[in-house]
């Protein structure tokens, strides 16, 4: 039998990594997809009335097959893939796509799924019924179910329309990043940069087969250029060409594709009923409508506004020095890098020592234990992908079996990039049974030598403490419906678990149980633990209003601003909608909107705000930590009660009441990122 669609529910059934062979997976997913549609069918084709029960449960629980396989195959083409398994990729991607298209556009499914939510008042159900009723019935409404078939070609156009739109935003961002590159061929012209800065300049010409070096507007070679040139006519030429892409009224300029995709966002919310684009996307977030958000920004800009206006005197103060007589865009991050150097001289790699990779983890694992009475134990039994992954087996004060645990640290061919936390098994109940999850969590973190372990940067371990955070939600996770289940919540909300589990990386308390010098034992110094917080607030006020300055203008374009029906000039709106939130003067030929890839070719359209919210929540929530003890049991069971074991059962807002017993107020983020004096 193909091992790809035998069960493992338990701790000791687990995904048979030893057994999958590439050539499983085609097979695999057409017979999965197969049984999904048979289960879909089994739906449909029911004569009893539509019930909670025999619809919307029974939907809930299908295809589940195909969610364990399709979980199995996506986190091995992240974390250990190769040609052959990103070929899969390419040929199962539109069967996997046709099949979701053929249920959201399924009518016999959706007037059975409909009819129940039309008796929603009177059917006795549940908070997290209610919720997973309203999840399911929105899937088919927000895709246009409840339109009619005219509106329903005109949606399908519309949505035809944008998915071209972005793709191109996108390709011509790309065009105009390729386009343009700094070749210098004099050495003094690199003046300042690292040795490894320069070094990689000098590979990128090589790759060209040119002399000398070659600066890109790729993040890698641009970042550190802006940050280390002294050459300030060099600085300024790279972040003129930077903030130019693709608005130099060429055959890649995407003036008139933003225009067209905020026109036709706005159009595609007005036919499915809302007022606009953000009032569409915010019905599913945490935030809920543009006026919180746009409300949540405002207050935070005005308290934030006289600190980032002092830190740029600071900053302007401190590169008059240099004959500097008006800060430019292109001084920013030179100067701030230079100040901060005077100011804390901070040496990271005099940390790592006494960050042990080992000593990390079972950091983490004691901090879990301590909070929430959670066991980890190695253990050797549980298949793997990679002879590198570590598999645990999670376990309550109890002894109940709680979660498998998979960890996967260090880089290697065939990862990706970054850090992530990901599943694959979620956790359910049905028939009295809780069946629990198995978590991953995959890195790229320092790899241990010869002499030396692996020793993590300080930015390596708020890294690891983020993704356990993310563990911790997966592997928490109580709830009776998988698609409700562990990091299944609203995006703005999906972060809290996450960011606040990084809080206990900067106290004493914490770092004592694990930060010890790898050779000596002896415990990490404070004093540097605080030049490290002290240096991460630094300049906060001017990135608040930055990031707050993103949100803002995202909000603009998709809603809080003026119609986009008049809308007809990129540059003026985006000036007008950054005119609070503007430190350094404006550049005229540049524009952000152009480039504004976050909203205008990925998914983060009416969503930058995020960030800022996420920051504003795991401060609140760890203020509560800290007022009663960063250990205390209690509040840690609130965390686990209402919003850790939780999932998405309920609103998010309520979830986070009941534990906090207030909203987030943004009070805590502003007093640790040193904003209220
Ligand atoms: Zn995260």
């Amino acid at each position: 039998m193909n091992p790809l669609l035998q069960t493992f529910n338990t701790p000791h059934t687990t995904a048979p990594f030893s057994q999958i062979e590439n050539k499983h997976f085609k097979p695999a997913f057409k017979a999965a997809i197969k049984k999904a549609k048979a289960e879909i069918d089994d739906i449909t084709d029911n004569s009893e009335a539509p019930t909670f029960k025999n619809t919307i449960e029974k939907l809930d629980f299908s295809g589940y097959t195909l969610d364990r396989l399709s979980s199995i195959f996506f986190n091995l083409n992240s974390a250990e893939t190769n040609d052959e398994i990103q070929k899969i990729a390419q040929e199962v991607s539109p069967l996997l796509s046709e099949f979701s298209n053929d249920i959201r556009l399924n009518e016999k499914l959706f007037n059975r799924v409909k009819s129940v939510y039309d008796q929603r008042e009177n059917l006795e159900l549940s908070v997290e019924q209610t919720t997973l009723l309203d999840k399911k019935y929105k899937s088919f409404a927000r895709n246009g179910a409840n339109l009619n078939d005219t509106d329903k070609t005109k949606l399908r156009e519309i949505d035809m329309k944008l998915s071209k739109l972005s793709l191109q935003f996108g390709e011509n961002v790309l065009a105009e990043t390729n386009a343009f590159q700094l070749h210098l061929t004099d050495e003094i012209q690199l003046k300042g940069l690292p040795d490894g800065a320069k070094e990689a300049a000098k590979m990128a010409a090589k790759e060209k087969e040119l002399d000398g070096w070659l600066i890109t507007l790729d993040y890698p070679s641009y970042i550190p250029f802006m940050t280390y040139a002294d050459d300030i006519t060099l600085r300024e030429k790279l972040a003129k060409a930077f903030g130019a892409r693709a608005f130099q009224n060429n055959k890649h300029d995407n003036q008139q594709i933003v225009l067209d995709i905020v026109k036709l966002r706005h159009e595609r919310a007005n036919l499915l009923g809302y007022k606009t684009h953000a009032h569409f996307v915010l019905e599913e977030r945490m935030a809920e409508t543009p006026d919180k958000v746009i409300k949540f920004s405002n207050d935070l800009l005005e308290k934030a506004k006289p600190a980032a206006e002092r830190e740029f005197k600071q900053l302007s103060d401190f590169a008059k020095k240099d004959g500097i007589e008006k800060l430019q865009k292109w001084d920013g991050a030179y100067y701030s890098e230079k100040l901060k150097k005077q100011n804390f001289n901070l040496d990271q790699e005099a940390l790592k020592p006494y960050f042990k990779l080992e000593n990390v983890i079972d950091g983490a694992f004691i901090i879990a234990n301590r909070l929430f009475g959670l066991q980890f134990k190695e253990v050797q039994n549980i298949d793997k992908y990679h002879k590198e992954v570590k598999t645990y087996e999670v376990t309550n004060a109890n002894g109940d079996f709680i979660s498998v645990f998979y960890a996967d640290f260090f880089p290697r061919k065939g990862k990706r990039n970054g850090a992530w936390m990901t599943s694959y098994k979620s956790q359910w109940k049905k028939d009295n049974e809780n069946s629990r999850p198995h978590i991953s969590i995959v890195c790229n973190f320092t790899k241990p030598t010869e002499t030396k372990p692996s020793l993590l940067t300080f930015n390596e371990v708020t890294t690891l403490f983020h993704e356990f955070g993310h563990a911790l939600h997966g592997m928490l996770a109580n709830t009776v419906y998988p698609s409700l289940s562990g990091t299944s919540v609203y995006w703005d909300f999906v972060e809290l678990p996450s960011q606040l589990l990084e809080n206990w990386c900067y106290e004493k308390e914490a770092l004592d149980l694990f930060a010890k010098h790898y050779l000596t034992n002896e415990p990490i110094p404070m004093e540097m633990v605080q030049k490290i917080k002290d240096s991460a607030n630094f300049l906060e006020g001017m990135q608040t209003l930055r990031q707050l300055s993103f949100g803002l203008l995202d909000m603009q374009w998709h809603g809080a601003g003026e119609s986009p029906e008049t809308i007809n000039n990129v540059k003026e709106f985006e000036l007008n909608a950054l005119d609070d939130t503007r430190l350094y003067p404006d550049v005229a030929e540049n524009c952000m909107s152009t480039a504004f890839s976050h909203i205008f070719q990925g998914g983060y359209s009416s969503g930058y705000y995020s960030y800022k919210w996420a920051e504003v929540l795991d401060a609140d929530a760890f203020e509560y930590f800290k007022e009663t003890g960063i250990f205390n049991k209690e509040t840690a069971k609130k965390l686990l009660d209402n919003v850790l074991s939780q999932g998405g059962t309920d609103k998010p807002m309520d979830l986070y009441k009941r534990f906090r017993g207030n909203e987030p107020s943004n009070e805590a983020l502003l007093k640790r990122a040193g904003l209220t004096k």
